[in-house]
């Protein structure tokens, strides 16, 4: 089953199954996305969604960090020219 977890520090959404544990950006522990930010038959979540999911859920956490949020698209960028395909080979796409 697909499911999409985020990223408390950075505000990185996968979508993956259950392998993905832990933030493919920052490494700090993954969690899933709770029900009200998508829909059962969903493949991806909307870009409202996302923005709303990284007010209310990641932007207030204790541990979230602004300065890896903003840099957050660089980095991915980055690590999956890098080493994507071989640390997260189960992982079906992100965004
Ligand atoms: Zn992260």
């Amino acid at each position: 089953m697909v499911t999409f977890y985020y990223c408390k520090r950075c505000g990185r959404i996968c979508i993956s199954d259950e392998s993905c544990k832990k933030c493919d950006c920052c490494g700090a522990a993954a969690y899933p996305v709770p029900q009200k930010y998508w829909d059962e038959d969903d493949v991806i979540m909307r870009d409202e969604q996302q923005k709303l999911l990284r007010e209310e859920l990641v932007k207030t956490s204790p541990v979230f960090d602004e300065d890896l949020f903003n840099r957050r698209d660089d980095i991915i960028t980055s690590q999956v020219n890098r080493v994507f395909h071989v640390y997260y080979p189960s992982t079906i796409s992100c965004f």
